[in-house]
């Protein structure tokens, strides 16, 4: 049956019509209605709880590979900073630190210092001796050193991206929450609340690869990954002001990854801690605007995610979390994040655009990072839409095997 078309306030046709409102969908939506268009973002639930609100909201510009990944985490940063001041998000622009515990995590940061940093201009500084043990009054002085990144941003992503949603409403977007989107046609959205006709239609459906243009999006390979988090409060009232990352995160994140040390990391960690890597866990530390940690993750990857949380996998990452940071931990909260992933197959990407009609694109990411990347992307994207310009593409650094990205 034919859905009915939009009544009163809904909206029958528009410049851009966006599915989902994750930070992907609402920074699509500003880049657009910066562009003078007329905007209406479709929502299915009644307020995004997919990627965008579980994650750390650490923008991380220091882990990127060089290359677009660099660039797109750069931008994003100044578009963050614009927000924060315009639509009132909080983005504490800290930095992160990131501790070293061992002579091989220490040696990655050694070459990361050496080769990477200058000739990239990584805004960044290696902490030692008295810098190291001047940090919060030496409680990380038991660490063999710390990487300072600067550029680093901590957002409070469950608060940040309904405040982005609730200004962008003030900027002229229309929002439709509550409003499964069924299917798209050259321009024609048909969706629960009825038809709505675009010039262009921008599908962000995070990792939901079934509901739309799903032929197209096998042929992604397309998978998921599922993070087990949890915030906790330091029962010693410890205010820590910085994202905190150790040595494990250098066998994550593009920026290291490959590096030759980095790859004696991994098969250190493979040989003393075969755990860390069965479940892909590497510390993450993020301080809320409340005083208390976001921390986290746990890397499983499938086509389902998997509902059950395992207690051990937990255990583990509040062992390193306390042993990082002394402090005792309480658990407040638990959760289970899921994200768009795809098969680590050489040409792979971070993320892809993809045209799907005349009218139709899809912005998809396909690793986590996808908050400290996707403002940038989507700025990207929406100029080259109205400019007639190359869709952005995702291409492998010069100096990075084509696998390894986060
Ligand atoms: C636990 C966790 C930790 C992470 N940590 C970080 C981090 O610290 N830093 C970082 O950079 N990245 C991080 N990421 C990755 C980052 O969160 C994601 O890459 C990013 O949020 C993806 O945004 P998105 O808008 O594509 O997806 P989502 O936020 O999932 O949004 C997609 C939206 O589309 C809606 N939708 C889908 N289909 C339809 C339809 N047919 N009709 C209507 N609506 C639809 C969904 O309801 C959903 O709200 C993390 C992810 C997780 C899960």
């Amino acid at each position: 049956m034919e859905a009915p078309a939009f009544q009163g306030g809904l909206d029958a046709s528009t410049d851009v019509a966006i599915v989902g409102a994750g930070i992907l969908g609402l920074a699509h939506a500003a880049a657009a209605v910066k562009r003078g268009l007329r905007v209406t973002v479709f929502e299915r639930s009644e307020v995004a709880v997919g990627a965008s609100i579980r994650n750390f909201g650490q923008m991380l510009v220091t882990g990127q590979p060089p290359g677009i990944m660099l660039d797109l985490a750069r931008e994003s940063r100044a578009l963050y900073l614009g927000w924060a001041e315009r639509a009132g998000i909080s983005a504490r622009a800290n930095g992160a630190l990131l501790f070293s515990r061992d002579r091989t995590e220490d040696a990655v940061l050694e070459e990361f210092m050496d080769t990477r940093a200058p000739a990239f201009g990584y805004n960044v500084k290696l902490l030692r001796g008295a810098d190291l043990a001047g940090l919060y009054d030496g409680r990380f002085a038991m660490h063999r050193s710390a990487l300072q990144g600067f550029d680093d941003l901590q957002l409070y992503s469950r608060e940040a991206v309904p405040a982005l949603a609730v200004w962008l409403a003030t900027q002229g977007v229309r929002f439709h929450f509550g409003t499964l989107v069924r299917g798209v046609d050259h321009g024609r959205l048909d969706t629960t609340a009825g038809v709505c006709n675009a010039q262009r239609v921008i599908v962000c459906s995070g990792h939901d690869y079934q509901t739309l243009c799903a032929e197209q999006l096998r042929a992604l390979e397309p998978q998921v990954c599922r993070l087990q988090m949890l915030r906790v409060t330091p029962e010693d009232g410890f205010h820590l002001q910085h994202a905190v990352l150790t040595g494990l995160s250098c066998t994550h994140y593009g920026a290291f990854a490959d590096l030759q040390t980095a790859r004696a990391l991994a098969t250190q960690i493979e040989q003393q801690r075969p755990e860390l890597q069965r479940h892909g866990i590497h510390l993450l530390v993020s301080p809320t605007p409340y005083g208390d940690w976001i921390i986290g993750d746990s890397h499983d990857y499938s086509q389902d995610a998997r509902p059950f949380n395992a207690e051990s996998v937990d255990s583990i990452m509040l062992d390193l979390a306390r042993d990082t940071l002394r402090s005792k931990l309480r658990v407040v909260e638990r959760w289970q994040g899921v994200y768009g992933a795809k098969r680590h197959t050489p040409g792979s990407g971070a993320f892809s655009i993809t045209r799907i009609d005349d009218r139709t694109t899809v912005a998809l990411m396909h690793s986590g990072i996808g908050m400290s990347v996707g403002p940038a992307l989507a700025h990207r994207h929406v100029d080259a839409l109205v400019d007639g310009t190359a869709l952005p593409q995702w291409t492998a650094p010069a100096s990075l095997p084509a696998t390894a990205i986060a």
